[in-house]
């Protein structure tokens, strides 16, 4: 239920689901092999083998993790806190060894310099990235990025709503980031009380009739989170945490007394990455923090998509769009999700 300021109902959600709240019922299946099923998708005019993008944070995307996602057939997204010459240097290498290369960009302040040098060394796609994405200053960039660079496809978010959705797709989105607040690293909905489960804004945001992928961001912890996402509507997820403190998030790996290693992993509207970016520090949205270090991405994207395909062949899908057709939701008590964990290790 959405219930306005003066108490009265606006509109109404039977219940608002989050990925554990949730299990996918099992269908009849005729797949008899994983390799029967094809998780590849378009963005645009750009085939992906993988439904997995990277997300444009600093300690996840720069140039080994878009070698490595593209390589895996996925797409990393480079971030934007960098200086200009930096993201461009990075672009005109990586456009030499791969067809399609992602930025992000803001929407205020260097944005359209940013931009224009982006496109310049040969970014196909641009991510307009910033945290409220329903926002004046969004609909005046992609009017303006739309306008400039109608060939290129143009990425914006993050959004929540059904509403912020066709917004952005009528203001000149190609693809959508749908998820505010759900962010491993993130603290949105402490500090300002917003946000709206992840996958409750993807069930929503599906609906809508606008020809614009969906891409799905924040709080993805597994493949069967991965492949939840994917069988409430969206044609991609973005991963932070998941692909983080790999050989391929930028970063040094450290090691603890104990011998145990560890990268970085940070949200970038965290007090650390607003002081080294900006020198200040303005909303604190987000934190640092270590994770363990896991050694190569690619065993990690290996391992989701063998997850992923096993989750299609639950459902007796073959493709994305098959699951979206096929797909079925029930909500599991916390008994449910008690049972659905490994639960012989609960003490
Ligand atoms: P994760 O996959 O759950 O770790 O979430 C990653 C996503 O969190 C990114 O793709 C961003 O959409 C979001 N994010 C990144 N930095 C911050 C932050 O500082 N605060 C809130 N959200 C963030």
């Amino acid at each position: 239920m959405i219930i306005n300021a003066d108490g009265k109902v606006a509109g109404n959600f039977e219940k608002v689901f989050s990925f554990d709240d949730t299990l996918l019922v099992p269908n009849y299946s005729d797949i008899e092999s994983r390799q029967e099923v094809d998780i590849g998708n378009n963005l645009g005019p750009h085939q992906l083998n993988i439904p997995i993008i990277s997300s444009p944070m600093d300690t996840v995307t720069e140039e080994q993790m878009v070698r490595t996602m593209a390589k895996n057939g996925g797409l990393g997204v480079i971030h934007r806190y960098n200086t200009i010459d930096d993201q461009q240097r990075m672009i005109e290498l990586l456009r030499r060894e791969m067809e399609d290369v992602a930025v992000a960009v803001g929407v205020s302040g260097d944005f359209k310099e940013r931009a224009l040098a982006c496109v310049a060394s040969g970014a196909t796609v641009l991510c307009v990235d910033i945290a409220h994405g329903h926002h004046i200053l969004m609909e005046r960039a992609l009017k303006t990025l739309k306008d400039r660079y109608p060939n290129t496809h143009l990425m914006a978010g993050n959004v929540a709503t059904l509403e912020a959705f066709n917004d952005l797709a009528d203001w000149g989105a190609d693809s959508i980031k749908v998820g505010i607040g759900g962010g491993s690293i993130c603290s949105t909905r402490i500090q300002t009380g917003h946000g709206m489960p992840t996958l409750q804004s993807v069930l929503e945001c599906a609906k809508s009739d606008r020809d614009v992928k969906l891409i799905a961001d924040g709080g993805i912890k597994t493949s069967g989170d991965i492949t939840k996402a994917l069988a409430a509507g969206a044609d991609f997820v973005m991963l932070g945490s998941l692909l983080a403190g790999t050989d391929e998030s930028p970063g040094d790996v450290y090691t603890s007394q104990k011998g145990n290693k560890y990268k970085v992993y940070r949200g970038m509207a965290s007090r650390e990455a607003q002081i080294d970016w900006r020198g200040t520090v303005s909303s604190l949205e987000g934190i640092s923090t270590t994770i363990p270090y896991k050694g190569s991405v690619e065993k990690i994207l290996r391992e989701l998509v063998r997850g992923i395909k096993s989750g299609f062949s639950y459902s007796g899908a073959r493709s994305i769009e098959e699951l979206h057709a096929k797909a079925r939701f029930i909500e599991q008590t916390s008994a449910g999700q008690v049972e659905s964990s490994t639960h012989i290790l609960r003490s």
